[in-house]
């Protein structure tokens, strides 16, 4: 009798232990090429919404999805958060994500930013705008992407390098919309256009603008708006010699991109991992993910009439527009 209980009561024990070395243990692993600040906010939240530890690890998109594949099955990714279509797209293709399922995220997010299979869901949305010299470009000049094209800006434009995954996107969107011909003259003819060698960012383009390098780029919309809130002086004066253009629906719509983020293929903590994609698309969470890069909110039609566009063409794309891109000498 005495051994039963004891048994019992060692039984007893190990549940206790086990339960609480298990509530103890809810976390979730975030691989994240965002590196804002206010993410901790929004994972803080997060952790007090749920008692979820979550635990990041950061780095480029490109190189986490290569780390992800490399794991392997023994990955602990629960998550992937990236930027750019044409990346999640490629994330997609290599096999780091599971389909999450979720019929929040499906209600939440329109079915143009979102993958169809449920392997990733964009987040926030970002525009490519054009930048110009307000002194040396009348805004009734301005049109579309296409129009950029045309002999009247011949010098006049600054760009970034094809190596970048925006550009790619915004050609590969025209692959869909215009075909690959006039794609293909598209951009032989704006290549011809450039005032320089594609270098530095989507700031640097800004830049160049402001300093009278060239007199249009095309950048994606915050990083204007982030020179124009700077601490620094020196940058607000580059942003008030500037202006950015939409293109509206009548030249086409502007091109969106979105940020976004999937469920790891073998995610360790697949139910933490679906809670947390589920958080990210509520209005409280939308404030701090979306604003920490001065993006557009995913769940609200507050930013430009895009093209209509669904962005999984930018991967699809993707492809053909690099090879169109290295035949047309696009640096
Ligand atoms: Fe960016």
């Amino acid at each position: 009798m005495k051994q039963r209980i004891s048994t019992i009561l060692a039984t007893a024990l190990i549940l206790i232990i086990s339960f609480t070395a298990c509530s103890q243990n809810e976390v979730l692993n975030i691989y994240t090429s965002r590196h804002y600040d206010s993410d901790l906010l929004l994972y803080d939240a997060f952790t007090e919404k749920t008692g979820i530890e979550i635990r990041t690890i950061e780095g480029g998109g490109d190189e986490l999805i290569e780390r992800m594949k490399n794991e392997g099955e023994n990955s602990p990714a629960d998550v992937l958060i990236t930027v750019d279509a044409g990346r999640l797209w490629r994330a997609e293709q290599a096999g780091v994500f599971q389909p999450h399922g979720s019929e929040v995220l499906k209600a939440a997010v329109s079915a143009e930013y979102r993958n169809e299979e449920d392997l990733w869901v964009g987040l926030s949305k970002r525009v490519r705008g054009i930048v110009y010299r307000t002194d040396r470009v009348d805004a009734d000049d301005l049109q579309g992407y296409r129009e950029l094209a045309g002999e009247q800006w011949k010098g006049r434009i600054c760009v970034r390098s094809s190596n970048n995954i925006y550009n790619q996107s915004l050609l590969a969107a025209m692959i869909e919309r215009d075909g690959p011909e006039r794609a293909e003259e598209w951009v032989n003819a704006f290549v011809g256009n450039f005032a320089q060698a594609p270098q530095g960012g989507d700031t640097d383009q800004i830049r160049f603008v402001a300093a009278g390098v060239c007199d249009v780029a095309i950048v994606n919309h915050y990083y204007l708006t982030r020179l124009r809130s700077s601490a620094q002086e020196s940058d607000r004066e580059v942003a008030a010699n500037v202006a950015i253009w939409f293109p509206p629906a009548e030249f086409g719509g502007s091109h969106i991109n979105v940020s976004g983020a999937g469920l790891a293929a073998h995610a360790p903590n697949r139910e933490n991992a679906v809670r947390f994609l589920e958080f990210l698309v509520t209005p409280e969470a939308q404030r701090l993910y979306a604003l920490a890069n001065r993006e557009y909110r995913i769940l609200e039609s507050d930013a430009p009439a895009g093209d209509g566009l669904h962005v999984r063409t930018y991967g699809a794309n993707n492809p053909e527009a690099i090879r169109m891109m290295d035949r047309a000498g696009w640096k």
